[in-house]
């Protein structure tokens, strides 16, 4: 009958789920179940007699139960690693029990082999891992995208804003010059009716002239929208400066103010490349500034020079000059300093300016002071083309 039982308790000891392993206080191995053999590799009976130093890696956690065996810490299953009999280690989950049996204490360890469930859980650190990477990814390409609407539509709001602020601007600034050709158009009538025939030409010049005036407000808005998108691709062919020189003066001629003079200085001979369209651009929006910004009688000089590498343009007159607080602000769109209150102007010509400049590669400065002059110079490198 005792034998019997005793075999019913080995073959429960050895049906368990889990590996059992019992020592004495010096860690030799007493009792085993065929579970822990398996676990670790072992056949029947090869375990008796070896020290669990043999198949626990982490002992030091075995002599601190076995010193220590009502610590917290071994009230809840422990992860370590197991040392297969060949040698290789895999992960274990174990608990430690101690008993007493004929007044020795003997310790004993259940443990499970869990390497399926590492696997996995590393598998599944993995996943989370590549998910968390995605979803960094997938939100920076969004923030990006936000960013880029962000400035598209503050873009084009602001593009809205100057919209209606040169409407506002130009209608007004319509109003003076449109009002003179209507006067100068009737006076032409009047003056060929009495045959006088100069009068009348000065004032189909003054028309001519008020008509490009016109005409160039509506050229600086087209201009605008480009600059602002960088559309501008400057045009580069041989040039004569002197040509262009008398074109310019042929142009802003009939606006000079009574006794005003243009003085042109040109110190190049020969052609140059550059793109002549901006040029006459950059050059008569100065000029017709340095015309407007200063009072009767004044001289306006115009020089260009040249070194090794440049060619520098300067536009001096000796008018209101710009007011110091706000000479940083000048080349910003619609910018019109608080001296030229009573002088019309939509303040767009020195950004298109300084956009010109810039898509040739050039710089703007400028010196000026109140009520003695301002003197803008341009510098644009030398094209030399193939
Ligand atoms: P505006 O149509 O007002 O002349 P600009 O863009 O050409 O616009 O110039 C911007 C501002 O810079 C002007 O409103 C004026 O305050 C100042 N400015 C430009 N050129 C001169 C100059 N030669 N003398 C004095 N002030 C100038």
């Amino acid at each position: 009958m005792l034998k019997e039982k005793k075999e019913f308790y080995k073959v429960c000891f050895d049906t368990m789920q889990v590996g059992i392993l019992v020592c004495n206080e010096q860690k030799e191995i007493v009792l085993e179940n065929n579970p822990l053999n398996s676990i670790f590799g072992y056949q029947n009976n090869e375990l008796h007699g070896l020290n669990a130093a043999d198949i626990l890696r982490d002992i030091a956690l075995l002599n601190n139960f076995i010193q220590h065996p009502k610590n917290q810490k071994y009230k809840t299953s422990l992860e370590s690693v197991g040392i297969k009999r060949d040698g290789e280690e895999f992960p274990i989950e174990l608990t430690f029990g101690k008993l007493e049996y004929e007044n020795q204490f003997y310790y004993k360890a259940l443990i499970s082999d869990i390497s399926e469930r590492k696997e996995k859980e590393k598998k599944i650190t993995t996943l989370n891992y590549q998910l968390e990477e995605e979803v960094k990814n997938r939100n920076n390409e969004l923030e990006k995208v936000v960013e880029q609407l962000k400035k598209s539509l503050n873009k084009e709001i602001e593009l809205n804003h100057l919209k209606t602020k040169f409407i506002a601007l130009a209608s007004h600034e319509f109003k003076t010059p449109l009002s003179a050709i209507l006067s100068s158009t009737e006076l032409i009538v009047k003056y060929t009716e009495l045959g006088k025939y100069h009068k009348r030409d000065t004032h189909v010049a003054k028309v001519k002239s008020m008509i490009h005036h016109l005409n160039g407000m509506l050229d600086d808005f087209l201009t605008l929208e480009n600059i602002e998108s960088g559309n501008i691709k400057p045009c580069y062919t041989p040039l004569n400066l002197n040509k262009l020189i008398k074109e310019i003066t042929k142009f802003t001629k009939p606006s000079l103010k009574k006794g005003q003079v243009l003085i042109f200085e040109n110190q190049i001979d020969e052609e140059i490349y550059q793109d002549p369209k901006l040029l006459k651009i950059i050059l008569t929006n100065l000029l017709y500034n340095a015309i407007k910004y200063s009072d009767e009688e004044s001289e306006i000089h115009v020089k260009i020079s040249q070194n090794k590498n440049n060619i520098y343009f300067s536009v001096k007159d000796y008018g209101i000059g710009i007011p110091e607080a706000e000479q940083n602000l000048i080349f910003n769109r619609f910018f019109r300093a608080k001296n030229v209150l009573y002088y019309p102007g939509t303040g767009i010509g020195l950004n298109i300016v300084k956009g010109y400049v810039t898509s040739l590669k050039g710089t703007i400065s400028f010196v000026s002071k109140e009520n003695k002059g301002t003197s803008f110079k341009i510098q644009l490198p030398k094209i030399t083309i193939q």
